[in-house]
């Protein structure tokens, strides 16, 4: 997943009050697309995970001249990552703004998830700059991640959103007829089969939300719900919540045309392959680990 790439580049997110050094990473965005510089490498396959693009992301001293305002935002390893507020900036040459959302096919995985997780901050920097409680400028605390409103006091947290992702599967007397409800968007030539997901809503247990999106989408009620793992999910503010589940009665799926999806039960050898190289997504995790163990995906 996204946020796996190994010990040498371990996650650090407290906050300290860093000034940037030369070597460091200096990320800046624009119109919610990230400053870096992508090498085409061979391979085709973008949507299987596998377009052979290799992204760089832009160090202090590339730039011609420094950013006037940043703040520190956190370390992979000995790898320091700030963000740049400088509404106009002069790009490091080779860089151009890169589509987010693009860069998760590309390699190394470390730098995709910091441009992903850059990106989740720089939105809430970007959406915070005024309070909402009192209108006034909001400023950026010195020693912690808040953001302050030194009218009112009024304090901002990054945000998170949490949302469920969920393999609804069908167990048969024959093991080799298990099968799961993969799901996609109709009008998208480009979706990807994917697993029933929704947002959390206020008030609601995580539980519930795999409970009512499940039903919102395909019209199935479902038991034997299992945590299976967790995921950040920069590119949407979101922290994802996978589940295993099993269909409670009847397996006959409703599709919810309002949300222009189709779905339907796929057994284990029938799962398209075109997730087994889908490195960063809990999505494409869950659907390769029942593609390729079963039921014993679970247990
Ligand atoms: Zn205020």
């Amino acid at each position: 997943m996204i946020q796996e790439f190994g010990d040498e580049h371990r996650y650090d997110n407290h906050f300290e009050p860093h000034q940037a050094g030369e070597k460091d990473y200096v990320l800046h965005f624009r119109d919610g697309k990230c400053l870096a510089r992508v090498t085409h490498v061979g391979g085709s396959d973008a949507d299987a995970g596998d377009s052979g693009e290799v992204v760089e992301l832009p160090r202090l001293g590339d730039y011609p001249s420094a950013p006037a305002k940043a703040t520190y935002l956190f370390s992979l390893g000995e790898d320091r990552f700030f963000l740049a507020f400088d509404e106009d900036l002069a790009a490091p040459a080779g860089f151009g703004y890169e589509s987010v959302n693009w860069l998760r096919r590309a390699e190394p995985q470390h730098l995709l998830f910091a441009a992903a997780t850059a990106s989740q901050l720089s939105r809430w920097y970007q959406d915070n700059r005024f309070c909402g409680r009192c209108g006034h400028a909001t400023e950026i605390a010195p020693s912690s991640r808040e953001i302050v409103c030194p009218e009112c006091a009024h304090i901002v947290y990054p945000k998170i959103c949490p949302g469920i992702i969920c393999a609804v599967t069908r167990l048969a007397d024959d093991p080799t007829d298990d099968a799961i409800v993969l799901t996609r968007y109709a009008g998208r030539t480009t979706a990807l089969w994917a697993l029933v997901a929704g947002f959390t809503e206020i008030g609601e247990p995580l539980e519930d939300t795999v409970r009512r999106e499940v039903m919102e989408e395909v019209g199935l009620s479902v038991k034997n719900l299992r945590f299976y793992k967790s995921q950040p999910w920069g590119f949407t503010d979101t922290l994802l919540v996978g589940f295993w589940c099993e269909v409670d009665g009847d397996p006959a799926i409703t599709v919810d045309r309002f949300e222009l999806k189709e779905a339907r039960w796929f057994t284990r050898d029938e799962i398209p392959l075109e997730r087994t190289n889908d490195r960063a997504s809990l999505t494409g995790e869950m659907i390769e680990r029942f593609r390729t163990m079963g039921r014993a995906a679970w247990e």
